[in-house]
């Protein structure tokens, strides 16, 4: 990845990027997506890997209870086949939440930071 070494105060979104926000829709705070970000790298829109739901998104105001929910959920196994809504806890990334089936083989998974493609379904043989 092509990235200039630069001390950056504020943080920095890209689309796929994850952001904790209340949907509507499920009625619950979970992971959302970036999908679009203003020229000035602000968040403008997110998009509910459940219910696909996509709003704009305004920048979290006040203390807000940190970390949701560590559920123990199983290890990453790339043998295994996933399904959309799934949990999992990656070696690397930590715990992710399936948001998408790519391909038979490729899955999305919504981690603490942003969205990562895993594969999945792969014969240990
Ligand atoms: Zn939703």
């Amino acid at each position: 990845m092509p990235v200039k070494e630069r001390k950056v105060e504020k943080p920095t979104y890209a689309v796929g990027a994850r952001v904790d926000k209340f949907c509507a829709k499920c009625q619950e705070e979970r992971g959302h997506i970036v999908a679009t970000i203003t020229k000035r790298g602000q968040i403008s829109r997110v998009s509910c890997p459940k219910c696909g739901l996509r709003s704009s998104f305004k920048p979290a105001t006040g203390p807000r209870s940190a970390g949701a929910s560590a559920k123990a959920s199983a290890p990453y196994d790339r043998t295994r086949t996933y399904r959309t809504g799934q949990h999992l806890t990656h070696g690397t990334y930590g715990p992710g939440e399936v948001t998408a089936v790519i391909e038979p083989q490729k899955i999305d998974v919504l981690f603490s930071d942003r969205v990562r493609r895993l594969i999945h379904s792969q014969a240990s043989v």
